[in-house]
């Protein structure tokens, strides 16, 4: 859609949206409908260097809202002191990094504000493999996993945010990798992320393609959070990305583990018969993240 046609001499509505990764940083503005028009990658570096190039990007735009979806965790109780802070990073100089404040102090619009993960359930609910459902889960499996959730047509919060890539799993009894999670060794983050990979196997996920063992053992544990999350929210579709699941013999793992560890208790023919369609790739792609950030700038103009 082209905004300059949109309406009839209505004012273009330009909304900013931040994918905020600690990898990298992807700044776009879009429109109300998905459509990203203008966008920049560049690498997640100190706060100060990074938000020199988020503000040098947005300033030349006349922005109606902000949406941001960050690593985290983040604080996200509009009550807290520390609202709109990165909290507990382990990421260095993030800890404790105040995002909304530093985007308030250069743009004076609403800004809408959740986790990566959250963003992209809300960008796949209304744009991409989710779109009509009430329900969703979006997982990724890059170099943390995370995964947010779409529950009665409303994001997932609750205390803080879900931290569902950190949940306690069985270990297969022929893995004896200690695990990587800094807080808690052989979480599921700790077994499965991408680093895990790579540091059991000695090499990069990328080059372990050939290595059927490494792909069932990875899709043995990404299923059983899976069949965990059916078991406590029963969402109506299943979206899994993020750089790990590059690998396309893991999807067909994972359907058939999940199967497997459900054995049968939870009868719908959703998961008996159609798996396929259940449990799938993001439908917006690699924009899942940034089209979410979108999403929540819409959230953030249609509260106000
Ligand atoms: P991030 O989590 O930082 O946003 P990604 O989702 O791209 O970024 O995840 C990066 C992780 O994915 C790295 O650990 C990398 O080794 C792994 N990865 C990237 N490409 C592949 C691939 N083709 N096969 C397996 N693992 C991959
Ligand atoms: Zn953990």
């Amino acid at each position: 859609m082209n905004v300059e046609n949109e309406g009839s001499g209505a004012k273009n509505v330009y909304l900013g949206a931040i994918e905020a990764g600690g990898t990298k940083f992807v700044c776009a503005v879009g429109d109300r409908n998905g459509n990203v028009r203008e966008r920049v990658t560049f690498p997640t570096t100190t706060p100060e260097e990074t938000m020199r190039h988020v503000i040098d990007f947005f300033r030349q735009y006349d922005l109606s809202a902000l949406g941001i979806g960050s690593f985290g965790p983040v604080d996200l109780n509009r009550n807290s002191a520390t609202y709109g802070y990165i909290t507990s990073t382990p990421k260095q100089k993030w800890a404790n990094f105040n995002f909304v404040g530093e985007m308030k102090r250069h743009l004076n619009v609403p800004i809408g504000f959740d986790t990566d993960v959250n963003a992209a359930a809300l960008g796949e609910h209304l744009w991409g493999a989710a779109q009509g459902l009430d329900s969703c889960i979006y997982i990724t499996v890059g170099t943390g996993i995370g995964v947010g959730a779409i529950v009665e047509n409303q994001l997932l919060h609750g205390l803080t945010h879900p931290e569902m890539g950190h949940i306690l799993i069985r270990r297969h009894p022929d893995d004896p990798f200690p695990g990587n999670c800094p807080f808690h060794g052989d979480c599921l983050e700790g077994m499965a992320s991408g680093p895990a990979i790579e540091k059991r196997w000695g090499k990069k996920g990328a080059e372990l393609a050939g290595r059927t063992e490494v792909w069932e053992l990875e899709a043995f544990y990404l299923a059983q959070s899976i069949a965990n999350y059916i078991l406590i929210l029963s969402p109506e579709k299943i979206i899994i990305g993020g750089g790990v699941m590059k690998q396309e013999q893991l999807l067909p793992n994972i359907r058939r583990h999940v199967i497997d560890f459900l054995h049968g208790y939870v009868q719908h023919e959703t998961i008996l018969q159609h798996i396929d369609e259940y449990i799938v790739s993001p439908g917006l792609g690699d924009n899942a993240g940034i089209c979410g950030a979108l999403a929540l700038a819409i959230q953030a103009l249609d509260k106000q």
